[in-house]
C-alpha cells in the first residue's frame, strides 16, 4: 500500500494524537474519545475546548504552595485563618485535596507536582525542592509535615526532603503509617488520612 495512503481527516489525526497525550490513554481509547465526541457530543467538546483553553491561558502556580490559582495566591494561601505555622509537602494537587477532604488539616501545603524516580530521571532538581526549602524558611513555619505516598517512590521523596531538612531548625514529621505500604494517597479513606496526620512521627 501507497505509505501517502490516508483515509482519516488530518484534523481527525490531529485530535487523536492530542487525546493520545493524555495519561492512560492509548491509541484506541483517544480514537474512540476523538469519534464520539464529533459524532455523539459536540457541544461537550465544545465546552471541554473552550475550558482547556481558558485553564491553560490562565491558571499558573501559587506563590505560596506551588499549586494551581488563578492569583498571585490560592485560596488557601490567601486564607488568614489557616495555621502559618505548619507547611503540609504533598505530590500533587489531588493528593492536597484527599488531605483537605479529611477536614483534619487547618495549616498551608507545599505541593511538589511529582516525586523523585531515579529512573525516570526526577530528581530534587527536577522537582525544584530549593523552592520547598525557601518557602519553608520563611521564619513563620515552625514544621514541616511530610504527606508524601507510602509507595516506593513516594517514600524516597520522603527521605531526600527528610535529609534535606535534617540541619535546619524546623521541626520534621511524617504521616503515620495508617495504611499498607505501596498505597498512593489519593486511594486512602479521609478517616485514615485523618488519623496518619494526628498520628504523624517527629523524623527530624
Ligand atoms: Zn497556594
Amino acid at each position: 500500500m501507497d505509505k501517502n495512503y490516508r483515509f482519516e481527516p488530518e484534523l481527525m489525526t490531529d485530535l487523536i494524537n492530542s487525546l493520545k497525550r493524555l495519561p492512560g490513554i492509548g491509541i484506541r481509547s483517544a480514537r474512540r474519545i476523538a469519534y464520539h465526541l464529533l459524532q455523539h457530543d459536540l457541544k461537550g467538546a465544545s465546552i471541554l475546548s473552550s475550558s482547556l483553553t481558558k485553564a491553560v491561558e490562565n491558571l499558573r502556580n501559587c506563590k505560596g504552595c506551588n499549586g494551581f490559582t488563578e492569583y498571585d495566591l490560592c485560596y488557601i494561601c490567601s486564607n488568614q485563618l489557616r495555621d502559618k505555622k505548619l507547611l503540609c509537602i504533598v505530590e500533587t494537587p489531588t493528593d492536597q485535596n484527599s488531605l483537605e477532604s479529611s477536614h483534619s488539616y487547618k495549616g498551608l501545603y507545599y505541593i511538589l507536582m511529582g516525586r523523585v524516580s531515579p529512573l525516570e530521571g526526577i530528581g530534587p532538581k527536577e522537582l525544584s525542592f530549593h523552592r520547598v526549602l525557601d518557602r519553608a524558611q520563611d521564619g513563620i513555619v515552625e514544621e514541616v509535615i511530610i504527606a508524601t505516598s507510602f509507595t516506593a517512590e513516594g517514600e524516597t521523596t520522603a527521605q531526600f526532603l527528610i535529609d534535606m531538612f535534617s540541619n535546619k531548625d524546623i521541626k520534621t514529621t511524617r504521616l503515620a503509617r495508617g495504611v499498607p505500604a505501596g498505597s498512593e494517597l489519593e486511594y486512602i479513606d479521609t478517616g485514615t488520612i485523618a488519623w496518619a496526620l494526628l498520628e504523624r512521627k517527629q523524623v527530624g
